[in-house]
């Protein structure tokens, strides 16, 4: 049966919405309607609607760039309703998820997402724009300014073509209007994600009209949180199953694994659905947040890096089959255990260890084919989140730095876009053609790329001579052997 509203009740051996979906406002603008959004937030929303008679918190989804316009087709030919598949080695489960009662598509209305987020019943705008929609220059950390997109955005071309100039100009009519700023809340996977999305958003808007910045700064909200549930992408094969097994025809399910979290700050300054309820971790302060992210952050994103770059190199498809290998199981777990454990802080009632053993079980879950394309794409948002940075403390602190090294060579010998075998292949990261061409002049010469790395890695001579070394082997043996050689 085709997934749509009519549709819905005759469904069989699937979860359904049964609230009316026609009667929850739209309380959360989101941006961003990929995999995870789709994988995340809408669920727990979802699981408010359902299960805890929420009325004013379902979601208009938004998106912004041309390329989204296939998730907009899927969604409007079935009342924005679509499938959650939940893998798990036992076996899958399916739920259709209705929490998404809206959909616009930026570049055919922006004025409509402008007015929708501005609307009074919007009480939180929140965001999936990956890492690379922040637009954070690594080296100075603030906005990027000469970036066309972001000085399109400042000289006020439409439709816009970054979050900021959405947020900004909506934020302006709220402020004129006046009303409260909405909280503004990132579900991207970085590092104080609501503290970069309240810097970037407030350095766009001093350009624009130092008065609204002040205003926001004073009163605005910017959550930070740790999210996590692996969500790969979506596949023909994924939607044959689904009509195969569960009997639904969904243009665009998701497919996710039965693990998730969210961790977030409690900071919102026009209301917020009672998250708590769907099992959201709802913990008072940044701090808090910290922590659980450091951990996530550094141990899960740090090893799907570590397994990606050599991985994918070595000739591996999917990150399960990676984690099969016992060469790479077991410098992903030494790298875990002797280099990022120790950096990492202590929280009540949570086991690093423990914490390192489900990763393992979760990167062997065969049924999530999650390829490793995705895990390497948008490397230049990546690596300097979930590697550098340990890499950084373990030379203030003298401590073991080889394998984190090894997972940042292996990136460098990625970005020539030819594998072992001497195939091309496309980059698929937003810096892609600076990179390629700077990867191909070899050696160190990324390490100079200054939007990405510090001046801390740079000049530390033991960072230089480990990374020297993992290249020097990757390029005469291979991303297999140099891995055996690193365990
Ligand atoms: P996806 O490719 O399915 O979706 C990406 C979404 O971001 C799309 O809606 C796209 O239109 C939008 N987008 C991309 N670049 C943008 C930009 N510059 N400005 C505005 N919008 C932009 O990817 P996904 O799996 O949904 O992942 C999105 C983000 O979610 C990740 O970057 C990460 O921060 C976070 N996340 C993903 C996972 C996962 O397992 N997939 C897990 C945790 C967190």
């Amino acid at each position: 049966l085709k997934l749509n509203s009519q549709n819905l009740s005759k469904l069989k051996n699937v979860t359904v919405p049964t609230y009316q979906r026609k009667n929850v406002k739209q309380g959360i603008v989101h941006v961003g309607v990929g995999g995870f959004h789709r994988a995340h937030l809408a669920v727990y929303v979802d699981t408010l609607l359902e299960q805890f008679n929420v009325k004013d918190w379902s979601i208009c989804g938004v998106d912004l760039l041309p390329f989204a316009s296939p998730m907009r087709d899927a969604l409007r030919k079935q009342d924005n309703l679509y499938t959650a598949i939940e893998c798990a080695t036992e076996g899958s489960s399916a739920r259709v998820i209705g929490s998404i009662t809206d959909y616009l598509f930026a570049p055919e209305n922006c004025e409509a997402v402008i007015a929708k987020m501005a609307h009074p019943d919007t009480h939180i705008v929140s965001m999936t724009v990956t890492e690379s929609g922040y637009y954070v220059n690594e080296n100075t950390h603030e906005l990027m300014y000469d970036h066309p997109d972001i000085a399109a955005d400042l000289a006020g071309e439409m439709p816009g073509r970054t979050v900021f100039g959405y947020l900004y100009a909506a934020m302006v009519r709220r402020y004129e209007a006046g009303l409260r700023p909405f909280t503004v809340m990132s579900c991207d996977n970085m590092q104080k994600n609501g503290d970069i999305s309240r810097k970037m958003l407030l350095e766009f808007a001093q350009r624009k009209n130092p008065e609204v910045a002040t205003w926001i700064a004073e009163n605005g909200a910017f959550p930070n949180s740790m999210v996590d549930r692996i969500t790969p992408r979506t596949h023909d094969d994924d939607k044959v199953k689904l009509a195969d097994q569960f009997g639904v025809e969904d243009a665009w399910p998701v497919v996710t694994e039965t693990f998730s979290q969210w961790v977030l700050e409690d900071k919102f300054v026009d209301g917020r659905p009672p998250f708590e309820k769907a099992g959201v971790q709802v913990v008072p302060n940044t701090h808090k947040v910290e922590e659980y992210e450091l951990i996530k952050l550094r141990l899960l994103n740090a090893s799907h890096s570590a397994m990606g770059y050599a991985g994918y190199l070595g000739g591996f498809k999917y990150i399960h089959e990676v984690i099969s290998d016992p060469i790479f199981r077991q410098y992903i777990f030494n790298m875990m255990q002797e280099e990022v454990k120790p950096l990492l802080p202590e929280i009540p009632g949570v086991s690093v260890d423990d914490y390192c053993n489900t990763l393992i079980g979760r990167f062997s879950n065969p049924t999530l084919k999650d390829e490793l394309p995705r895990i390497c794409l948008g490397g230049s948002g990546k690596i300097p989140q979930f590697i550098m940075p340990s890499i950084a403390e373990q030379i203030q602190a003298g401590g073991p730095l080889r394998r984190l090294t090894l997972c940042a060579a292996a990136w460098f010998r990625y970005l020539r876009g030819i594998d072992e075998n001497g195939q091309a292949f496309k980059l698929d990261d937003p810096m892609a053609e600076e990179l390629q061409a700077v990867a191909r002049e070899g050696g160190l010469s990324l390490l100079q790329v200054k939007s990405l790395f510090g001046d801390d890695l740079r000049n530390d001579k033991r960072f230089v001579a480990e990374l020297t070394k993992a290249l020097e082997s990757l390029e005469s043996e291979g991303a297999r052997a140099t891995v055996a050689k690193y365990t």
